[in-house]
């Protein structure tokens, strides 16, 4: 429920948008299965929230990077127990024979992996779901074509033993969000092989899967069993190459806001924050936001950031501190608490992530992400 008592400042965070974009995502891959994605805490938007809101809308798999986090879903989030829950980001040591107790889906990039996953089996005394994952280009995580031999070999061996459910063979774009990237067909040709040599051997996978948020929106062609996006499920769109949020058909999830902590008058040429990289031109008032970097305002939007005070736009005066940082409100007066919007949907005039995103040089994932926890998530 929405709190009415004034916050120093909120994420409101809008289940009804998440919906929709699932509802809409899920449009774009009529076919595929839908695993929506919510590590690191579901994009900074509350992981237990959305992976309930996106079940509700249809969504049959949820994942996450790491184990602890899929854990604690699978503990907490009251999902109900047909509800796949995958993770890929393992290390060895892992918690292997929780996340198969728990009936995760493992993934498993490589031998190490594959071998901790068969002990886990053993402990648990049930067989392991695992997704074997290939890097088709990326880069990154997952098997090298070179080493998919006698990875999925010896999966098979294990699933022969009964100590391995071969249920998925996946990976993962490197480009997807730029428009005609040749890595994209690259990638592709790269899985449709690794696939075919793994199913000409015998793996019969629940789920082959590639596409993230923007080969979800603009590449049928990479759907597959199932399709995996994150960002855009909270509407923000993956890349300005790609258009907005809103030429994307999604709703942004997110408006974070603050009261102001203080208005006062100051002459002109008087220094402003950390540094003075900011002085006043001429006599004016001055708001102060009481949301830092430690809050996740990126300090590289000082002198760049905008925010929505009274109707205007109003740009970071000076330097962003930890925990707060000045506009210039250039005479107006509003009054301490007030609301300054830094980003939210756009419609009542207020920026957007992507817009955060272009100020700070970086992209609107890491916007959102990066909101900290001393910010209260309030779910509309
Ligand atoms: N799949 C994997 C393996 C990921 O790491 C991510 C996020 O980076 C996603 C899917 C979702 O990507 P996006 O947020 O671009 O949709």
């Amino acid at each position: 429920q929405p709190t009415a008592a004034p916050q120093r400042a909120r994420a409101e965070i809008d289940l009804a948008a998440l919906r929709a974009n699932v509802r809409a995502l899920r449009a774009k891959a009529p076919g595929a299965a839908f695993m929506a994605v919510v590590k690191a805490d579901g994009y900074g938007h509350g992981a237990v929230a959305c992976a309930r809101a996106a079940v509700e809308a249809g969504a049959g798999w949820i994942g996450t990077a790491t184990p602890e986090e899929a854990l604690a879903l699978r503990a907490g989030a009251g999902l109900p127990a047909d509800v796949r829950i995958m993770c890929w980001l393992w290390t060895p040591g892992g918690p292997w024979r929780e996340a198969i107790e728990a009936d995760l889906d493992v993934s498993v990039s490589g031998m190490w992996a594959l071998r901790e996953a068969v002990e886990g089996a053993r402990l648990a005394g049930r067989s392991a779901r695992v997704q074997l994952k290939a890097d088709t280009g990326l880069g990154r995580n997952g098997c090298q074509p070179a080493d998919w031999p006698e990875l999925v070999t010896e999966a098979l061996r294990a699933e022969r033993e009964g100590l391995v459910r071969i249920t998925g063979l996946w990976s993962h774009f490197a480009c997807a969000d730029e428009p005609g990237h040749p890595s994209v067909a690259a990638q592709l040709a790269r899985f449709r092989e690794m696939l075919a040599y793994a199913e000409e051997r015998g793996v019969r996978p629940e789920v082959r899967h590639i596409a993230n948020s923007p080969a979800t929106l603009t590449l049928p062609e990479t759907h597959f069993d199932l399709v995996r996006p994150g960002i855009a499920m909270y509407g923000v769109s993956p890349s300005p190459e790609l258009g907005s949020a809103a030429d994307l058909g999604l709703r942004p999830v997110m408006t974070l806001a603050a009261s102001l902590a203080l208005v006062k008058h100051v002459p002109g040429g008087h220094g402003v924050s950390y540094g003075h990289h900011y002085t006043t031109p001429g006599e004016t008032t001055l708001g102060l936001v009481p949301l830092g970097y430690a809050d996740g305002v990126p300090r590289h939007a000082s002198g760049t950031g905008p925010v929505l005070i009274g109707g205007k736009w109003r740009t970071v005066a000076g330097r962003i501190a930890m925990d707060q940082f000045v506009v210039d409100l250039g005479g107006d007066e509003p009054g301490p608490g007030e609301e300054a919007v830094l980003f939210g949907p756009g419609d009542r005039g207020e920026p957007t992530a992507e817009d955060w995103a272009q100020a700070a040089g970086t992209i609107a994932y890491e916007i959102v992400t990066r909101i900290g926890s001393r910010v209260p998530r309030v779910y509309v």
